[in-house]
């Protein structure tokens, strides 16, 4: 299984992640947690060059690709073979990302990046999504107060991004219903925990 989460800034998926793969751990169950863009050496390469905050001449088009190109590694090498080898594969952020940010607030078309993305998806897409929903105010705020995040690029971008963001998730859960969950992000920590567990256990054995 291939299990993505996605949603705007601040919204705790990280967070999750790390709680979630101490829970799996203690109860044995193979999993390998992931992020995008990154994951393996030539991602996260390519991550430094899109996040660098030096870039900010860094082309639209020129960053959808970059994404693209790091989604793509990162499948061949990382994720599809742990799939392969039976295991359950969490990631950080997917195709979706590229979809509202890239395809919607950036203004280039959720049409045009999905396009770009099949090519170097080849076909391999998520089996469960779990969206984090947060108003981008709170997600900001979130990210403000945290003293661990480091600032990157996206964080120059002020609120009215941020909205197009959401704007563009929720076309992207229109389009993709089948796969998306929703998961209501402003809560406790634990408590979303608990709500991305029970859905889980609909989908593997915990
Ligand atoms: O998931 P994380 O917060 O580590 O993402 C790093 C940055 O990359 C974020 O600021 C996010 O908004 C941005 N990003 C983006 N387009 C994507 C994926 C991530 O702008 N397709
Ligand atoms: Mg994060």
């Amino acid at each position: 299984k291939f299990i993505t989460f996605e949603g705007p800034e601040g919204a705790g998926k990280t967070t999750i992640l790390e709680l979630l793969m101490k829970d799996l751990q203690q109860s044995g169950i193979e999993a390998v947690f992931t992020r995008e863009p990154g994951g393996i050496h030539i991602a996260e390469k390519i991550r430094e060059v899109i996040l660098n905050k030096e870039h900010t001449e860094m082309d639209a088009r020129t960053e959808a690709l970059l994404y693209a190109a790091a989604r793509r590694q990162h499948l061949v090498e990382k994720v599809i073979p742990a799939i392969k080898n039976g295991e359950i594969v969490f990631c950080d952020r997917f195709i979706d990302s590229s979809l509202a940010y890239q395809g919607h607030a950036r203004g280039l078309g959720i049409d045009e990046v999905l396009s770009i993305n099949e090519f170097a998806i080849n076909g391999f897409m998520p089996d469960l999504t779990f969206y984090f929903s947060i108003e981008p105010e709170r997600g900001l705020e979130r990210i403000a107060s945290s003293s661990e995040r480091e600032k990157n690029r996206l964080d120059l971008e002020g609120l009215s991004f941020h909205k197009k963001v959401q704007e563009g998730y929720e076309k992207v859960i229109n389009r993709f219903q089948e796969r998306i969950v929703i998961i209501d992000a402003d809560k406790p920590m634990i408590e979303v925990l608990d709500d991305v567990k029970n859905v889980l256990k609909e989908h593997i054995q915990m």
